[in-house]
Parts: C-alpha cells; sequence; structure tokens
C-alpha cells in the first residue's frame, strides 16, 4: 500500500475497497458467463458470436486485474475466495442453460446494461473524492458501453436474417 496514494482518499477508502469488491464479483461472473457462453453457444452466427464472446471475456478480466490493483492501492485485500462472488455481486451471473445465440445474446446484453449502472454509479461517487479511481472506472465504463453495443448489433443482424429467407 502507497502511504500518501492512501490519504489523498482518505477515510473514503474502505467504503471504496467494499465498492470495487463487489464489482471484483461482478468482472469474474461476467467473465465465467462470456467464457462458457461462447463454448455452449449454438445457432445461426455462432462463430461470430462465439468470437465476441470470448473477447469480452478477454476484457472482463482485465477489469478485474485493475480493480484488484487498485483495492490493493487502497490498502484493501481482495476478495480471496470465489464463494464470495455470490454474495457480493450486483448483477449475479445468469447460467446459459438455453444455448440458443438469442438468448446468450440477450442475457448478456441485460448484464452489461448491469455493468453500466454500476460503474456509472462508482464513476459518480469517485468523481470528487478519488481522481485514480474514477479515471480507471471511466475506462471500465467505456468497455462495457462498447460490449453492450456489440452484442446489440449482433442481435440485430441475427434478426435481420429473416429477410433473406424472403
Ligand atoms: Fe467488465
Ligand atoms: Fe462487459
Ligand atoms: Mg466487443
Amino acid at each position: 500500500m502507497g502511504k500518501k496514494g492512501r490519504e489523498i482518499v482518505g477515510e473514503f477508502a474502505d467504503e471504496l475497497v467494499s465498492m470495487l469488491n463487489r464489482a471484483l464479483a461482478d468482472e469474474w461472473l461476467a467473465y465465467y458467463q462470456y467464457w462458457v457462453g461462447a463454448k455452449v453457444v449454438m445457432g445461426p452466427m455462432k462463430g461470430e458470436v462465439a468470437a465476441e464472446l470470448i473477447e469480452h471475456a478477454t476484457d472482463e478480466l482485465r477489469h478485474a486485474d485493475m480493480l484488484v490493483n487498485r483495492i490493493l492501492q487502497l490498502g484493501g485485500t481482495p476478495l480471496l475466495n470465489p464463494k464470495d462472488w455470490f454474495d457480493q455481486t450486483n448483477c449475479g451471473y445468469d447460467p446459459p442453460e438455453d444455448p440458443f445465440v438469442r438468448k446468450i445474446l440477450e442475457q448478456n446484453i441485460a448484464g452489461e446494461q448491469c455493468a453500466i449502472d454500476t460503474y456509472n454509479k462508482i464513476q459518480e461517487l469517485t468523481r470528487e473524492r478519488d481522481p485514480v479511481t474514477y479515471s480507471m472506472v471511466v475506462q471500465i465504463l467505456q468497455d462495457e458501453v462498447e460490449h453492450e453495443e456489440d452484442l446489440q448489433s449482433l442481435l440485430e443482424d441475427l434478426n435481420n436474417l429473416r429477410f433473406l429467407r424472403g
């Protein structure tokens, strides 16, 4: 823990660590939902969709890495046990039990919408109080906005396939 680095955040550091740990739980669950979704996905455009899901899984893991680094800088302890993920998560986990491409896209769009809400709240809470966390969260938020857009445009392409059949 960097002493001065934590000092500038002041009293807010502990509350911030809890918030970042909840986001960390979300990122791991999102990572697995994308990763396993890419394995089981079935239906039209499944190759293209799986490639996007794998790309997003990689991004979620990178977000987890960023969050842990910041938690450590703040003198906190990152969640050490995967059992805690379900207790701490904001956005939950939606198992891809129906592997049809449309259903998987819809589940992950809902997940991204929750992630956008979560990071938008953290962004608001840190803007005046912790510029370092704020700038990291804005970067993550940009990715989540892009993720939602990518999945929604795949869903639109899927919906447009019916026009090919005439
Ligand atoms: Fe993420
Ligand atoms: Fe995402
Ligand atoms: Mg993408």
